[in-house]
């Protein structure tokens, strides 16, 4: 019999095994993936987490390390419990539910330190996050944290941790269903090297993601065409965990049709491969010019801070012709680009010429892409100073859609132009939990002994999301719903 059984292997699942084990004795962690692929989407991260900060003191409990040098060499800037609740707040349309929000946001610094104190250790995100600015690091977009080694060096650390803290790991252990009856859950049944089992347990967590990874789910409730995105991250989550409470009577919650999807290679595979990781996204669109199969424009690649867009602009890639677009930039801009446009697995092309460029672009009205560029060209306001560390106000004027910052002239070869299409990151909809992290029925009571949190929990994030809070909200309600499962276990 074990205390808390957390199902899952990511993030979410590490930190309630974690929180768990402060004050239960027997805490075991079923992962469904071999243990070469474990760590579910949090091993595809790059590790950051959004957490609200007052400067480099903050930042100090969580990087030790940072030096003296480094910080007179860098402007953290702040990032404060109102400006991350106005960016949840904000980017989900107003539809964030509150008292969870507050949660992530007032939990995020203290949750990350717990983190620390358990041995994850973090660095300033200076590769993603920050440019150089007269010689001085400046930080944006409320994103300056992420874990030594990127989403691998986390669920090393994490699985390093809880196997000296005496936590169990099965790995290629899936969870089919819930051992429950009307007073409330004590167990799940397992299927494990092709046997089918129950194992007891006192409490159980829920960590086991969302359902991007199941196609027809993601028909289902996204919508036609859902089955033509790519999934960024790892095949396993496929809902099952969010089946297994529904089916005994747990409420869906959220947005349901809704999810995180983003500019991702056009030829990427169906799942995500670990070798790559993230590398297939495209997340420099802002300094891009978008062209769509009909040559034409699209969206606003300029609308704000690839933070606040990066994550709903997937869903418009999958909406044009073909689902796929061209992200064109200009020689002025290749120092720019993040790193993932180096990778050898990109599928770009090149001219000299804007015609020469158009003219390899397969699959696309190459005449209408010619205009649209031209057209694009003569509409950038070029009085106006390009500065990428502000919303510069470097717009188009006069276009059927405009771009409102960052607009640079096509103008210096060699022209380059990357093929994207859409990959989705995680599913919105999931499972109702309260601030304790228990999982609410569909009568708006509890499920005793059940617990949720991560991915597979609904109602946090709608439409959109703010970059790096994926992370976060794992961890912060993972820790929470890990220790409300101990204390219920334990009778403490
Ligand atoms: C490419 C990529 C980059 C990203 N970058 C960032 C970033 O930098 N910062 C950020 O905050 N977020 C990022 N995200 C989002 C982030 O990965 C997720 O929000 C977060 O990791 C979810 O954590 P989780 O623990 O809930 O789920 P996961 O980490 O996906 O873990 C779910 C686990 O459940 C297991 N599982 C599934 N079904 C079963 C079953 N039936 N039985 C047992 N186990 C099961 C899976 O194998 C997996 O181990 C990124 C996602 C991707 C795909």
């Amino acid at each position: 019999m074990y205390d808390v059984i957390v199902v899952g292997g990511g993030n979410a699942a590490f930190c309630a095994a974690l929180s768990a084990s402060e004050s239960a004795k027997k805490v075991l962690i079923l992962e469904r993936a071999p243990e070469e692929e474990a760590g579910g989407n949090s091993r595809f991260t790059a590790g950051l987490f959004r957490l609200a900060y007052t400067g480099p003191d903050d930042l100090k409990t969580l990087i030790p390390d940072l030096s003296a040098e480094e910080i007179a060499n860098t402007d953290f800037g702040t990032y404060t419990e109102e400006q991350f609740l106005d960016d949840m707040a904000r980017v989900t349309e107003f539809r964030c539910d509150p008292d969870l929000t507050e949660i992530l946001v007032k939990k995020s610094l203290p949750t990350a330190q717990w983190m620390r104190k358990r041995g994850v250790r973090f660095t300033a995100a200076w590769g993603r996050q920050a440019f150089k600015i007269g010689g001085k690091f400046k930080f944006w977009g409320g994103l300056t944290v992420e874990a030594v080694g990127g989403g691998p060096g986390l669920i090393e650390a994490e699985t390093q941790i809880a196997k000296k803290a005496g936590i169990e790991i099965w790995y290629g252990a899936r969870a089919l269903s819930l051992v429950s009856d009307d007073s409330g859950v004590h167990g799940v049944t397992v299927k494990k090297d092709g046997r089918t089992f129950q194992v007891q347990g006192k409490a159980v967590v829920l960590a086991a993601g969302g359902f991007q990874a199941n196609t027809e789910w993601r028909t289902r409730y996204m919508g036609p065409g859902w089955e033509l995105a790519k999934v960024r991250g790892t095949r396993f989550n496929t809902g099952d965990a969010i089946q297994m409470a529904l089916d005994i009577g747990a409420a869906a919650h959220g947005n349901w049709s809704g999810c995180h999807a983003v500019a991702w290679d056009r030829n990427a595979p169906e799942t995500g491969d670990l070798a790559v990781g993230d590398g297939f996204q495209k997340h420099s669109y802002p300094w891009c010019v978008y062209i769509n199969a009909d040559g034409k424009r699209f969206v606003d690649e300029g609308a704000d801070f690839r933070n606040y867009t990066y994550a709903k602009y997937g869903r418009v890639i999958l909406q044009q012709p073909k689902q796929f677009a061209w992200q064109i930039f200009d020689a002025k801009l290749k120092q720019q680009l993040r790193d993932e446009y180096k990778i050898r697995q990109v599928t770009k092309i090149t001219g000299n010429t804007l015609e020469e460029l158009v003219s390899r672009m397969d699959d696309t009205d190459q005449k209408a892409a010619l205009e649209t560029l031209k057209e694009y060209n003569a509409a950038v306001q070029t009085h106006i100073p390009f500065n990428p560390n502000v919303k510069d106000g470097r717009c188009t004027k006069n276009l059927a859609i405009n771009k409102s910052n960052w607009a640079n002239t096509l103008d210096t070869p060699p022209f380059e132009a990357y093929a994207v299409t859409c990959g989705i990151t995680f599913s919105f909809g999931g499972l109702r939990i309260n601030t304790q992290g228990q999982v609410i029925n569909s009568d708006g009571g509890l499920i005793p002994g059940l617990y949720a949190a991560g991915e597979l929990v609904g109602g946090i994030f709608w439409f959109n999301y703010p970059g790096g809070s994926g992370l976060t909200n794992g961890a912060v309600f993972g820790k929470i719903a890990g220790a409300s499962a101990a204390a219920a276990a334990t009778g403490r």
